[in-house]
């Protein structure tokens, strides 16, 4: 299984940099896990391909991406781009982004192929397929609907813990899986901004290393994603001095084959 972050920031050269603002997770170049900067950095490629989209939530970190993908493709579309995502989630996007105040309501919409947008609604805690890959919903702890993911390609499977603070289902969800090959887990604020990752449902390095005392898989690669980019530094200190076994901080834009 092919994943990659897709970069978000660019440095002061003009060169993407290793901040990450926004969120979107690739795999094998064809299905995205959230769009939050999946119009403006994803490549060529990916563009022809990618009609899948799984949503984790609908912060905005997690979706700016998507309606201008919608838009990049609207007229050579063959088909439509698919939403992945539970009810609370598409009313949302429906009530709060595609509302025709914000953006259009590509849902109403067809182009010469027809309907450019169909939602593809998934029930909490449940199973479905997207594409080649085999996926699992587990609910999470965070300000709205959000979902990890359990994802299989039938050879490797990894978990992303998408947005969340303190949770269990997702870690009885990793420990249900014999075979794990990889986990995708979250770390938005430094230690210090304990409160603020409460409030916000966040984690922390210190929260971090509990949670991944949950995890029963103790040899497998755990990458931190989702720092809040003006406190990476800091975060990535924290962690490496946590001495948290197994945790690598995953490298924005590169591609890794697990
Ligand atoms: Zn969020």
């Amino acid at each position: 299984m092919k994943i990659q972050l897709l970069p978000s920031t660019i440095d002061e050269n003009g060169m993407a940099s290793a901040r990450q603002h926004l969120l979107s997770i690739i795999i094998d170049d064809k299905v995205a896990i959230d769009a939050g900067c999946l119009a403006f950095s994803c490549t060529d490629r990916q563009r022809a391909q990618i009609r899948d989209i799984v949503l984790t939530h609908t912060h905005l970190d997690h979706i700016a991406g998507l309606p201008l993908f919608i838009d990049d493709l609207f007229a050579t579309l063959t088909g439509p781009v698919r939403i992945h995502a539970t009810s609370e989630m598409i009313e949302i996007l429906e009530r709060d982004i595609f509302n025709w105040s914000i953006y259009p309501r590509f849902s109403e919409l067809s182009n010469d192929h027809g309907p450019v947008v169909e939602y593809r609604e998934f029930a909490r805690d449940s199973r479905f397929q997207v594409e080649h890959l085999s996926i699992q919903s587990v609910a999470v702890n965070h300000k709205v609907s959000a979902s990890g993911y359990i994802v299989s390609d039938g050879e490797a499977t990894v978990a992303i813990t998408g947005d969340t603070a303190e949770t269990d289902e997702i870690w009885q969800a990793c420990n249900a899986v014999s075979n794990l090959s990889a986990v995708f887990v979250e770390c938005a604020f430094p230690d210090e901004l304990g409160s603020l990752a409460s409030v916000s449902n966040h984690l922390t390095p210190g929260r971090l290393k509990s949670e991944l005392g949950k995890l029963k898989h103790k040899n497998i690669p755990v990458f931190v994603i989702n720092m809040k980019p003006m406190y990476r530094e800091r975060i990535i200190s924290q962690i490496r001095s946590g001495d948290i076994p197994g945790v690598e901080i995953l490298e924005i834009g590169k591609v890794y084959e697990i």
